[in-house]
């Protein structure tokens, strides 16, 4: 059987690392079997909503490479609910209510004051057809619950956390249709899982109590639930969920110079024990993932690690995906000499800097200065196509005697202004042999 996986975010707002992640592991579950992954906009709250947080939910997903077989909108749908809803109070599973929320409330309080557990009660389901007409009549609109099956345990087995049991008896009967006809998350979730052939869901933990009531939704609905899975929730260095990671969005990490394959080599693993591989590509990773690695400890994001898994890939960028992104006149050996040096490929343009000049060097002694005024006469006689650097070093080496950090440091003081950076093998022949011995010779330094 294909798999088929989803990625249901609500549009209230951006997406967030945690949601990124869940939206990876979907994507990398479906990837890994040839299998097929879905994105389900779950807008049935049409008043928090937002067209602009759509948009940007597919952006994130595109600049990450997680692109969707096929997207869905919940709001384009509400027919098929209707339909399933209908079919479901004929059944007998879903019934009338009308309890205010101060009166649901009011019956938590007294049930926890008692020591036991805050059920809903079931008192609706005592109403007679004479008692609906009397509150139809008097204009009062009821919500809908769902009626679990206390006789039938719940239980499933998790990819993640394992065996699962439920006893229905210690749970509420979920209200899952508003008062105004607006639905909750839950039974809407169920009816497209089943009708757009979702065979594995993979979501947070904190829809394990959702799952509870979803198993037998399915089950009432005709269908065979799919296969859960449930990840631990991502916390942030200091071990808690952070505001800072609630609210760390993808366009926030992407300005900051964060590569998406990096985000993506990170969360691949985040939860599991297992290295984070920078030079895996998203078809490796897909290969290698595998539900039973991960753990049901809450999972570290540590941005230090990301700016780490971050340089390492920028290490390996060719240069047709960054060219875009580079300072006009920079090429495709600037770039090889100087991405070993960067953290974030913006930081290119500094070093591009370095290359095109002008640069300024330390005030040099006396002696130095004659060394440099040396090495810009031996630089002037050079032969700059191959290797302009071990030519003048061997060179000067010959010459003076020096060597080691005294033949090269003042060297690439006087070339580039710094005491430290790309390979100046790979650097020099970037920077033209007129403006090198200039930069080298005295006129070049005052
Ligand atoms: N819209 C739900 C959420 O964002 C979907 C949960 C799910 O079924 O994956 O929490």
């Amino acid at each position: 059987m294909t798999v088929v996986t989803r990625f249901a975010p609500s549009p209230t707002g951006r997406l967030h690392v945690g949601n990124i992640r869940t939206a990876l592991h979907n994507w990398l579950l479906a990837r890994r079997s040839g299998g097929r992954f879905l994105l389900r906009i779950d807008d049935t709250d049409a008043a928090r909503s937002r067209e602009e947080h759509v948009e940007a939910i597919r952006a994130d997903l595109q600049w990450l490479g997680l692109t969707p077989e096929r997207e869905e909108r919940q709001s384009a749908r509400f027919a098929i609910y209707e339909a399933a809803f209908e079919r479901l109070v004929a059944a007998g599973r879903l019934y009338r209510c009308y309890e205010t929320a101060q009166e649901l409330e009011l019956k938590r309080k007294v049930l926890l004051g008692r020591g036991l557990p805050p059920i809903y009660d079931r008192s609706a389901l005592k109403l007679t057809d004479e008692d609906h007409a009397a509150k139809a009549a008097a204009g009062e609109q009821p919500h809908w619950r769902f009626l679990l099956d206390h006789d039938t345990p719940i239980e499933w087995v998790d990819g993640i956390r394992g065996p699962q049991h439920f006893d229905p008896k210690q749970m509420s009967d979920p209200v899952v249709r508003r008062a105004d006809g607006s639905w909750l998350y839950m039974l809407p979730s169920a009816i497209d899982d089943v009708d757009m052939g979702v065979t594995d869901v993979l979501r947070g933990e904190d829809h394990v109590s959702n799952t509870a009531t979803q198993v037998q939704m399915f089950a009432a609905l005709g269908a065979q639930a799919p296969r859960f899975a449930h990840e631990a929730l991502l916390t942030g260095t200091e071990g808690k969920l952070s505001k800072r990671l609630g609210s760390l969005g993808v366009a926030d990490l992407r300005d900051s110079g964060i590569e998406p394959q990096a985000l993506v080599a990170l969360l691949a693993r985040l939860g599991t024990a297992d290295p984070v591989d920078a030079s895996l590509d998203a078809a490796a990773l897909a290969a290698s993932f595998d539900l039973s690695r991960f753990g049901r400890a809450p999972a570290r994001f540590d941005e230090a690690e990301l700016e780490r898994v971050n340089a390492a890939v920028v290490h390996a960028l060719p240069f047709a995906e960054v060219a875009d992104r580079l300072p006009g006149g920079m090429g495709e050996a600037a770039w090889e000499a100087i991405r070993p040096n960067l953290n974030h490929v913006g930081e290119a343009a500094q070093w591009w800097q370095v290359v095109t000049g002008p640069v300024a060097g330390p005030e040099f002694d006396a002696e130095t200065r004659e060394y440099l005024d040396q090495a810009a006469t031996v630089a002037a006689l050079l032969d700059w196509t191959t290797d302009p650097w071990g030519a003048l070093t061997a060179a000067l080496k010959d010459a003076t005697g020096r060597k080691g950090k005294a033949l090269f440091l003042p060297l690439r003081q006087a070339l580039t202004g710094m005491d430290h950076g790309p390979d100046m093998k790979a650097l020099l022949p970037l920077i033209a042999k007129d403006e090198a011995v200039r930069r080298l010779g005295l006129d070049g330094m005052r």
